[in-house]
């Protein structure tokens, strides 16, 4: 299918319109009322597929460029205004660049992400693939049902719909496919991921067999492009500190590079971190590293536990830090970085109601380490970009403070070597700001 030009860029621009509009809509939403995060991520949602679709078209091939596309540089500079005339170039160091061009810019950004699940990076047109394969054709619009949740009922309904996707341990190697393709867009170009094995076990697949094909994908994937993927298993506490041990004693039989450490996910309130210390333990001194999920559904204490009955090297949303002073300056004196999860935590809504009330903006200012993440992409239809688009559009976080906190996302990763791939990405950052003629201005960058 070929379409005109014009009428690209004219779909663009109705799509920035919209977005804008949405964006201004969302921010008017009352802060602390019962149907605001529903309807919250309603908006979300749409917001989130105008973009995809945009993004979409910016990736169309030109067949036949005209003239005056060909004398200009970058892309982005075609996007709004009359196409008729040859469009004024734009910069992010002018007053008050547009929020496309911010998230252009964004996406270019290299990045790391260190807080997300494998079902939740997995494409509903993979997903498409394996129920067929697998012998249980679903259309797309049953597909696109399923996503269709409203509360954490319906959330948790789709982690299982992924994961009765997945029949053999072959199949994992779709789902990794999928996330890479995720990371791609988004620029990511070192990951730590969840991988829960419990229900898969229950399944009846083998944990020996699935990691080898995880494995051996990764592998694959990082010599194609030098995307790095490091897997960190979700020993669950949704299933107790039994099968969670056995869970460790699984990780700690198969010894590859690429399986890093375990994390502690599942619903916060059925298990607390205490009842895991001796899990976290064995780990600790068998050379893992470890994460959990903490202070999202739970306070203060339950971070406590985690820092300092499991000591946890790192602590997923802990949104609840907060209400615990002498708890935010022991994360940061111990350099005890959080995974910041924003859309994802207004979801939860336990603590967080709405972006403009994120605690992200205080940790940063109190000095805690932190990294950007989005938890579940697919499920809550975001991505990393949007993300960091969120802490500047609501967050008042400059571009000199996004760029401070990918840094500190490198530095909040696994990676043996961080100082090396801080270099590399520093090197590309700012070669993307030249390209925005961007001038960053913190000594981040010295
Ligand atoms: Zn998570």
């Amino acid at each position: 299918m070929s379409s005109k030009l014009k009428e690209i860029l004219n779909r663009i621009a109705i799509i920035d319109r919209d977005v804008t509009e949405l964006n201004r809509l969302k921010s008017r939403l009352p802060a602390d009322r019962p149907y605001s995060p529903s309807l919250q991520l309603s908006f979300d949602k749409q917001i989130n597929n105008l973009l995809n679709e945009r993004i979409a078209l910016m990736d169309l091939e030109l067949i036949k460029p005209p003239s005056w596309l060909l004398t200009k540089k970058d892309d982005f500079e075609i996007i709004s205004g009359d196409v008729s005339k040859e469009p004024k170039p734009e910069s992010l160091s002018g007053d008050r660049p547009s929020e496309q061009l911010v998230l252009d810019f964004l996406r270019a950004l290299p990045k790391t992400e260190i807080h997300l699940h494998l079902e939740a990076c997995v494409s509903k047109k993979t997903l498409k693939f394996l129920y067929e394969k697998n012998g249980n054709p679903l259309t797309e619009e049953e597909i696109e049902e399923k996503f269709n949740f409203k509360d954490l009922m319906g959330f948790i309904q789709v982690f299982f719909f992924v994961q009765s996707s997945v029949k053999e341990p072959g199949d994992l190697a779709y789902l990794i496919e999928s996330l890479h393709d995720y990371l791609k867009a988004n620029n990511i170009v070192y990951s730590e991921v969840f991988f829960a094995p419990s229900k898969f076990i229950q399944n009846g697949l083998d944990f020996d067999e699935m990691v080898e094909v995880m494995v051996r994908k990764i592998r694959e994937i990082k010599n194609i492009d030098g995307t790095e993927i490091r897997i960190l298993v979700d020993v669950s506490r949704s299933f107790g500190p039994e099968n969670a041990m056995n869970n460790l004693n699984r990780v700690l039989k198969v010894r590859h590079p690429e399986i890093i450490g375990i994390g502690l996910g599942g619903a916060e309130l059925m298990g607390p971190a205490k009842d895991y210390a001796e899990v976290f333990q064995v780990a600790r001194e068998s050379g893992l590293r470890t994460v959990a999920h903490s202070g999202e559904d739970d306070g203060p204490w339950a971070i406590w536990d985690a820092v300092r009955l499991c000591k946890a090297e790192r602590v997923g949303h802990a949104t609840s830090a907060i209400q615990d002073p002498e708890l935010v300056k022991y994360m940061k004196d111990n350099h005890i970085p959080i995974e910041i999860c924003v859309t994802s935590n207004v979801f939860t809504g336990k603590y967080v109601r709405k972006e403009q009330n994120h605690p992200v903006r205080y940790y940063y200012d109190q000095g805690l380490p932190l990294s950007i993440n989005t938890d579940d992409p697919v499920i809550f239809n975001v991505n990393l970009t949007y993300e960091y688009f969120k802490l500047y559009r609501f967050l008042d976080f400059s571009l000199d403070e996004i760029i401070d906190l990918i840094k500190q996302g490198v530095f909040a990763t696994f990676h043996p070597e961080k100082e090396k791939l801080w270099t590399r990405i520093e090197a590309e950052i700012r070669k993307v700001s030249e390209n925005f003629d961007y001038q960053p201005k913190l000594p981040v960058l010295a």
